[in-house]
């Protein structure tokens, strides 16, 4: 197939200073949870990337100095020439297909830990900031700059611009954003300075000035230097002749960098999840940007359709479209453009899952992508898989994002496939879970496996399709995997915390009552300990209908879990917009006469009751594994079948996140027909440096 002409606009290559960008798919930096430790998971994450087609793929977040160390979490770091190889590594990977390889130079100043290397912290003048995000705060504050840790800071610019040319990097940058170093000196409230890096707007950019100076003097010949820079704090600040700070800053430094990379001065803000945002929200902070400038301006916005892409470049917004997630949930988003199978995007459903795996400090894994992460370690690769027999025959039970992407998988190998899904709809949870207020995009799991699917000769499907363990025996097949999904119990915790019996009463509903449409008489009370995305969900809906909601939670917090995610503040804000109540480190010990009957997980911490008409319990998930079970209880039934292997897979065998039954099906898809025991994965190993 051929391109689209509408999309040509978006092969059109870029001159970024010194370099050439080859088209308009830009990977902005952003961390992918392998830091230093793991060189080739990180080289392997970047390179399928270039190899689907961004013109430009950057590192994570990487340190020029040891007064800049964000442990626990995984960044990298050009503290010295032992640290060039491990970035060689990427650089060459990323080369091989063609694109440029950018590293985001970084100083977190006072805005980061320093927990490994115990150097005080260090900031424009000492002002106190929460380090990172609550749960890594520490227990630090930064000291003031003087003149020489200023020469010292731009030292560390330059020595860290050199190492990174060494390494081959086409991009270097400076990194003026997300209360990190440089942007503290352009915030008048983290900059209290009396010397000539404080006071006037003219004063508090001279140190981000010199930098991006001082680095284009060092390697602006082969490297194009690039600005990260936030805009939406300075956005709000008057300027003395422009609209905003925002605004003057921009005009005051236009053409000195390369390039703009424009971003938000909060992670959370800049990826919501598409619960709270949608597809190009950044326009806001971005927009001003290109007409102050004559260089390429780069900005993210989870974009996934080329449509919108097109329209930022022909609106005059952006030059270059950049991508964090939309690139891990398809690595091939570009080439998938240029051949004319835009139909095939594997499209970001903004879940947030990968910022999780961030925050985890594991390389990140993706609801939509199950083979990120494991490019390196499994070989496994996001558009090519291992052929397998035509003539073995594998029965799937179940079409959810388990079974969906296990079939999907199987049936791009070329086994004969058959999906049997006791519904008339495909796609398990994700269809009746995308229903639920802000979850429209996780639909995009069924229809990316679905639309392909059904162009496949050899995959059949059978809706409305209950199966028994007598019909998987008559059906016969060489394979039977059994992805049945989990039900919501009635379970509550104990006082110690662990779930107990069910509690059993006509007013007391899981959320699989609720989204197959029981109707509730309110008040109603959720009480969630699943922490997640559900009971916050329900709490929205239900407060749309009218009802009046109450959300009880042994946590101190609603969906606590989603502190990993980024969503925790856009809940509670929307919590608090719709009225809803909430009682926080509570347990829920009975419900009896209409009323939900709670004690306090402090000793000491008292009881109380909640009078309400129904109770929902938002908890714990068991597995429907009865038909596996019974299955794999009667092994000589189905080797009289001539079914050779059984397993069960998803929801079913482990209840998790969609990403969990995602990987599952596609894990079962990989080795299906390994005859051998599956080596697990390969390890990344330190080796012992020469000092
Ligand atoms: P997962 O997340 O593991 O894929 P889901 O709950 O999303 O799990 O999907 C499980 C699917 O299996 C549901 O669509 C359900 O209707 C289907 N299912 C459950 N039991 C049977 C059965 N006996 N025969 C066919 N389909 C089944
Ligand atoms: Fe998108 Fe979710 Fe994948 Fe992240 S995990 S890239 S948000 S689909």
């Amino acid at each position: 197939m051929t391109r689209n002409p509408r999309y040509d606009i978006l092969f059109e290559p870029v001159k970024i200073g010194p370099v050439t960008a080859p088209n308009r798919f830009y990977c902005t930096p952003h961390a992918l949870g392998t830091g230093q430790q793991m060189p080739h998971t990180r080289a392997a994450m970047r390179e399928v990337r270039a190899e689907g087609g961004w013109g430009v793929v950057n590192t994570g977040y990487c340190s020029i100095h040891p007064s800049s160390d964000d442990a626990p979490l995984p960044y990298c770091r050009l503290w010295d020439d032992e640290d060039i190889k491990v970035h060689a590594l990427m650089v060459d990977a990323v080369h091989r297909h063609g694109a440029l390889a950018g590293v985001e130079l970084w100083h977190g100043g006072g805005g980061t830990g320093n927990r490994l290397t115990r150097i005080p912290l260090m900031s424009a003048s000492g002002v106190s900031t929460d380090s990172t995000y609550p749960g890594w705060m520490n227990l630090t504050r930064s000291r003031p700059m003087d003149k020489q840790d200023i020469r010292e800071f731009r030292r560390w610019h330059v020595d860290a611009a050199k190492r990174a040319r060494s390494a081959e990097f086409d991009i270097v940058y400076i990194y003026a954003g997300m209360n990190f170093g440089p942007y503290q000196f352009l915030l008048p409230w983290l900059n209290k300075r009396t010397d000539e890096y404080g006071g006037s707007l003219q004063n508090r950019v001279r140190l981000m000035r010199e930098i991006v100076e001082d680095m284009k003097e060092a390697v602006g010949q082969t490297c194009a230097i690039a600005v990260r820079f936030s805009t939406d704090e300075l956005l709000n600040i008057p300027g003395q002749t422009l609209e905003s700070e925002a605004h003057e800053i921009i005009t005051m430094l236009s053409d000195v960098p390369d390039l703009w990379d424009v971003k938000s001065s909060s992670w959370v803000r800049e990826t919501a999840s598409a619960r709270f945002t949608e597809e190009g929200a950044q326009e806001p902070i971005n927009s001003f940007v290109k007409p102050l400038t004559s260089k390429p301006v780069v900005g993210v916005g989870r974009f996934t359709s080329p449509d919108a892409m097109v329209s930022q470049i022909k609106r005059g917004i952006l030059d270059l479209i950049g991508a964090a997630r939309p690139s891990i949930a398809d690595p091939f988003l570009p080439k998938k453009i240029d051949e004319g199978r835009e139909d095939e995007i594997r499209e970001c459903i903004g879940c947030n899952i990968c910022v999780s795996g961030y925050h985890d400090c594991v390389p990140v894994r993706c609801t939509q992508n199950p083979t990120m992460g494991e490019e390196w370690r499994r070989n496994w690769h996001p558009e090519r898989i291992p052929p397998g027999d035509p003539d073995t025959s594998v029965l799937i039970v179940g079409a959810g994002p388990a079974g969906l992407e296990c079939a999907r998988a199987l049936g791009q190998r070329g086994f004969a496939v058959t999906l049997a899904e006791a519904r008339e709809e495909l796609g398990g949870r994700v269809s009746i879970e995308s229903k639920l207020p802000g979850l429209a995009t996780w639909a995009r799991v069924r229809d990316y496996r679905t639309n392909l699917i059904q162009t496949m000769g050899n995959v059949d499907i059978y809706r409305g399709s209950e199966l028994s363990a007598q019909d998987v025996i008559d059906f016969g097949c060489d394979h039977a995997v059994i992805a049945t999904g989990a039900t919501w119990t009635r379970e509550i915790l104990s006082s110690n915390g662990y779930p107990v019996d069910e509690i059993e009463d006509d007013a007391v509903f899981t959320p699989d009552n609720i989204l197959a449409g029981a109707e509730l008489q309110g008040p109603v009370v959720i009480y969630d300990f699943d922490h997640y995305y559900m009971g916050s969900c329900l709490a929205e809906l239900l407060r749309k209908r009218g009802i009046e909601v109450t959300i009880v939670t042994p946590a101190n917090a609603i969906s606590a879990w989603t502190f990993m995610n980024n969503e925790l503040g856009n809940i509670r804000v929307r919590m608090i917009e719709l009225g809803i109540g909430t009682v926080f480190e509570n347990y829920l010990t009975g419900f009896s006469d209409g009323a939900a009957n709670l004690a306090s997980v402090y000793p000491g911490g008292g009881v109380s009751s909640i009078d309400c008409g129904v109770l929902i319990v938002v908890g714990v998930r068991s597995g429907n594994d009865r038909l596996y079970q019974e299955l794999n209880s009667d092994a000589g039934r189905m080797a009289d079948a001539g079914i050779s292997s059984l397993q069960s897979i998803g929801d079913c065998r482990a209840p998790g996140a969609i990403a969990h039954a995602v990987y599952a099906g596609h894990e079962c898809a990989r080795n299906i027909d390994a005859n051998e025991p599956v080596a697990p994965f390969l390890v990344e190993r330190p080796s012992l440096s020469s000092n």
